[in-house]
């Protein structure tokens, strides 16, 4: 075995190749989802308490609020809010609904800008049946559409490439290489990438596609969970960081190199967790977080 060496600032043994721990929780962010349970009041009070400084908002947490209240509460405990979740499913069978879509993504935009949030998530969209490519040309027309809505807001947008088990109806936007094309192809500095570590950790260009997107100015987003072996729900059994697959310090040393400085933003949606006291999950995703990332 080669001697261990150690980081110079947190005395942390250094592994080849890899990253140093975090030895802080200042980049840490969780989105809303994460403690399902918790309306938002609730979770942003205990985020505060807990010392998380940031929030990413899923859409559904603001309703009953509004956006305008919803800063508000996020503001009144001291929360940077990184993203709100989110837009997209341009996709659609008739030009009724893809109008509807482009339309709906117009309105996230409105309630991005009214709650301060500067970047709005896409989950492009796929419709069953209908072949990925017009799928895709699809997505594209309605990033077309809502493009200028969004720059005039002054919120950016970033596409998040979905896992393939996701291509049936999610998603029809699979790879972070095919979500770089799709940016370069609009060219318009407010549309980028979100890297999110339980769709794309198996890629084989995923260190290149990130080194891409980060050359273009368009990283935008990380979201970390773990990949549980086995995992028994698609959706609804993502693991804390650590518990799985996923070589999750390698791909932010990834992201550090292809210069992201953003928040490293928990998304763990799980139904095992979200029967837990969300104050002790709380307390395992800060462990895990110091521990794994
Ligand atoms: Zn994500």
């Amino acid at each position: 075995m080669p001697p261990a060496s150690f980081d110079e600032r947190t005395g942390a043994e250094v592994r080849e190749g890899l990253p140093p721990p975090l030895s802080d929780l200042s980049r840490l962010c969780i989105h809303t989802e994460t403690t399902s349970p918790w309306k938002l009041p609730e979770a942003a009070s205990a985020y505060e308490r807990a010392g998380v400084p940031a929030i990413t908002v899923w859409r559904e947490s603001v309703a009953g609020h509004g956006p305008a209240e919803a800063r508000r509460i996020l503001e009144d405990h001291g929360l940077e809010i990184v993203s709100y979740v989110r837009g997209g499913f341009f996709a659609a069978a008739s030009s009724a609904a893809r109008r509807a879509a482009v339309a709906e993504n117009v309105r996230v935009i409105e309630e991005a800008a009214t709650l301060g949030a500067p970047l709005v998530v896409l989950v492009c969209g796929a419709v069953p049946g209908q072949p990925l490519e017009t799928s895709r040309a699809q997505i594209r027309q309605g990033l077309e559409h809502i493009v200028p809505y969004a720059e005039a807001a002054g919120v950016r947008l970033g596409i998040e490439a979905l896992h393939p088990v996701y291509a049936d109806s999610r998603s029809a936007i699979n790879t972070l290489r095919q979500a770089n094309d799709l940016a370069e192809t609009l060219d318009t500095p407010g549309l980028g990438v979100v890297v999110d570590v339980y769709h794309l950790w198996w890629d084989p260009d995923l260190r290149k596609e990130i080194a891409r997107s980060g050359r273009n100015n368009r990283l935008f987003a990380f979201h970390i969970c773990d990949w549980k072996t086995p995992t028994t729900h698609l959706l609804l059994d993502r693991g804390l960081m650590g518990e799985g697959c996923i070589p999750l310090r390698r791909i932010r040393g990834w992201m550090e190199e292809a210069g992201f400085e953003g928040h490293y933003e928990v998304e763990i949606f799980s139904e095992i967790y979200w029967r837990e006291d969300q104050r002790e999950f709380l307390e395992k995703i800060k462990r895990a977080y110091l521990a794994h990332t």
